[in-house]
């Protein structure tokens, strides 16, 4: 099976030889601009040759299926929540389907609360605005990335 890898914010690919274990890093900034994902193959100082397959579109999406919950409030002041699932994740955004759709639209805003099915089920916690809807469907970007949010640091991590 070939490893699949992804590409930190800073252009460093971390390698792992799959018969030594050695991990090697190396800095691809040189395929930064190639929005796909590139196969290398990659010599170990253990004289294993082997293959990795990196992902190098930035936006890349996570094809999850995660139940979660959000909370809306309309204009009215009602407060409506319901179940979801997230089926995929970026650091941009995220895809939900509902099972009931709350009265929506293009730029709605509201919170999306889950649990990342990581080793913690780190809670995310994020104000989202709707950019994309589709019967069931809702694409989603986060109303804010900030580095410092733990939500964003458990999502860096967890695409990576
Ligand atoms: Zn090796």
């Amino acid at each position: 099976m070939i490893q699949k890898i992804f590409v930190s914010d800073n252009n460093i690919a971390i390698f792992v030889c799959p018969n030594c274990n050695v991990s090697k890093s190396a800095d691809v900034s040189k395929y930064k601009r190639i929005n796909k994902s590139v196969k290398l193959t990659i010599k170990c100082p253990c004289g294993n040759v082997y293959s990795v397959l990196m992902e190098m579109r930035r936006h890349y999406r996570k094809q999850v299926s995660i139940p979660g919950k959000y909370v809306f409030n309309s204009f009215h002041g009602k407060v409506q929540n319901g179940a979801l699932t997230v089926v995929d994740i970026s650091r941009r955004g995220l895809g939900l389907n509902f099972r009931t759709i709350p009265p929506i639209q293009i730029g709605s805003v509201f919170v999306v609360e889950f649990n990342l099915d990581d080793k913690q089920h780190t809670l995310i916690k994020k104000q989202v605005s709707v950019m994309r809807l589709v019967g069931q469907f809702v694409g989603v970007e986060f109303c804010s990335i900030d580095p410092s949010d733990p939500s964003d640091k458990a999502l860096g991590f967890y695409l990576f």
